[in-house]
């Protein structure tokens, strides 16, 4: 079987998928991009749900390689709603030519090496097929989403969505009974939005969030201009920083120098900016000390507590089982203050978990909860999802799938030895949107694969791929600088114990985007050692 010759094909749309199929064609490459959805966007498309919006700055969640791009696009807000972000990539889209390149609602049904040709083998689920010398993967690390079954949910008369499978067309919830499952990142934005216009809300919450108020404001023209005038500063700074931000935390040692009063006014500042800036921006020590994990902690409950009017609702809505920060911080507008209304209501599914579906609503504890609508903000299987479910198979019939339910693995999120010419963005082991802005760290990381793939081209080889060795010492630097943290130490999707069965590791690189690209620089600049070249 051999399907259309390709240089490359790239899975998926989306903010990682739109540049890397840019960058590519700009290099002379013929390419094919796969996407499941109707229009680009992915993340952007899927996650259509009441009050989606970005919490990495606008002036910083966008694409730099283009000096037009930057001087035609106007952002209207600091954080911007889901469907200006959609818009951004529709308009990037059309101004680069790469719906041309897009076939649209089609899935990668199997991609299998074939080693005489040097080519992957793509089937789609619409029958297509393709010999792409390279794969290049751009399926983002949050895209199939977790949906949980409860018995008797055929009985169930009312309606039930997934926040990332949200139907395009508005959903009219006014007026209607709601029950919302999950309470991270997605669940706060769908609880604060829905709370005023809805009969009656009920958040059934498994564990507590620390959340950080956002500060988000309008861009005017007068501020668009001078963000455009800062454009060449920012650029540059975001591939300095840990997060891929324009700020970074204070140095290791400092916090140890200051009092508890001056460790505070860091706090403050932090706080007040209303940003991320929250989460990875006080002291590096918040994340691995446990000593300055608790002060921090008890920093932020102190400001969620004078949000919540009752103390015994503040007391299950704040946790008590984790530090602040060991797992990733939402930002909210309001979510606390929801709980004070009288149409939103609170119940504990750890204590007694939700039991079924009955004709009316969910049934958990023995008592019915009546709902017109259940909507589950229940997350992802995060980095290895999506690319787990495409049938990879590699050198000498290896499953991708198989490899990765036994031990999650790369080299630095690059590659994974037995898989030639297979390339992720954002991939396992990298520093992604766990740990990065998205648009810094995909962006780096698609020049380097670009870079590595052009030179394979000009060198007359024909496969790339990293040695065992390579990859066994990458894993060990991850796992060591992973496990000096406290992240480890907390269930999350960050180290994957959102999902049943999944092998335990921090799913993404916290040794910071700065070092990371560091370390990415010198083995371009060093004929990329450590890879092999065919
Ligand atoms: P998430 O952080 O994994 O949260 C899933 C929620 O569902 C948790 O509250 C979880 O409770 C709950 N849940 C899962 N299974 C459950 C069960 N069986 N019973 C009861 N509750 C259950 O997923 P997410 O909120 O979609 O966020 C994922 C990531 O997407 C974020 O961390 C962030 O990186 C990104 N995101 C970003 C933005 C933004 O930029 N503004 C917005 C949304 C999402 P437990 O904690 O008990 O497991």
């Amino acid at each position: 079987m051999s399907g259309q010759q390709i240089d490359a094909l790239v899975v998926g749309a989306g903010v990682s998928g739109l540049y890397q199929t840019h960058k590519l064609r700009e290099a002379g490459f013929s390419v094919v991009t796969i996407e499941a959805a109707p229009d680009v966007g992915g993340t952007w498309y899927w996650n259509a749900y009441p009050g989606c919006r970005v919490d990495s700055p606008a002036n910083i969640y966008q694409y730099w390689f283009s000096q037009d791009l930057l001087d035609e696009w106007a952002w209207t807000e600091r954080f911007p709603t889901q469907p200006e972000i959609k818009r951004y990539l529709q308009h990037v889209a059309r101004r680069f030519d790469l719906y041309s390149a897009i076939e649209f609602e089609t899935r990668v049904r199997s991609a299998q090496w074939d080693e005489e040709a040097g080519r992957w083998q793509v089937v789609t689920d619409t029958g297509s097929t393709y010999a792409a010398r390279f794969l290049v993967s751009c399926v983002g690390l949050l895209s199939t989403p977790k949906v949980l079954s409860f018995p008797d949910e055929e009985k169930f008369q009312g309606k039930v969505y997934h926040t990332a499978r949200w139907p395009q067309s508005p959903v009219d919830l006014s007026g209607q009974r709601v029950g919302v499952i999950g309470n991270g990142a997605t669940g706060i934005q769908v609880i604060q939005t829905l709370a005023p216009d809805v009969a009656e809300l009920t958040v059934f919450q498994r564990t507590p969030q620390y959340a950080v108020r956002m500060k988000n404001y309008k861009v005017d023209s007068e501020m668009m201009a001078s963000w455009r005038a800062d454009y060449p500063r920012i650029s540059k700074l975001v591939h300095t920083t840990f997060g891929g931000f324009t700020w970074d935390p204070a140095e290791e040692g400092v916090a140890a120098t200051l009092t508890p009063e001056q460790r505070h006014e860091v706090y403050e500042t932090c706080w007040a900016d209303g940003s991320l800036k929250m989460f990875v921006g006080t002291f590096p020590e918040t994340l691995v000390d446990p000593v300055m994990n608790a002060e921090l902690t008890e920093f932020v409950r102190g400001k969620i507590r004078i949000q919540i009017d009752d103390s015994a609702l503040a007391d299950q809505l704040i946790p008590s089982d984790h530090g602040y920060g060991l797992k990733r911080v939402p930002l909210e507008s309001g979510y606390y203050e929801a709980f004070n209304r009288p149409n939103v209501h609170l119940v504990d599914v750890r204590s007694e978990p939700i039991e079924a579906f009955y004709e009316q609503g969910l049934r958990v504890g023995g008592r019915e909860y009546p709902l017109d609508v259940l909507i589950m903000a229940t997350g992802f299987d995060a980095g290895t999802g999506t690319l787990s479910r495409m049938g990879v198979t590699g050198r000498d019939g290896r499953s991708l799938t198989e490899l990765w339910q036994r031990d999650i693995r790369t080299t630095l999120g690059f590659q994974v030895h037995g898989f030639p010419n297979l390339f992720l963005v954002g991939g396992p082991l990298s520093p992604s949107a766990a740990f990065c802005n998205v648009q810094t760290c995909i962006q780096q990381q698609i020049d380097w694969i670009t870079d590595a793939i052009v030179n394979l081209q000009q060198s007359g080889k024909r496969t790339m791929e990293p040695t065992l060795e390579r990859e066994e010492a990458w894993v060990q630097h991850h796992d060591e600088v992973a496990n000096s943290t406290l992240m480890v130490t907390v269930d999350s999707w960050y180290t994957g114990a959102n999902i049943e069965g999944k092998p335990r590791r921090l799913l993404s690189y916290i040794g910071g985007a700065h070092v990371y690209r560091e370390l990415c620089n010198d083995i371009q600049k060093n004929g990329y050692p450590g890879f092999q070249l065919a």
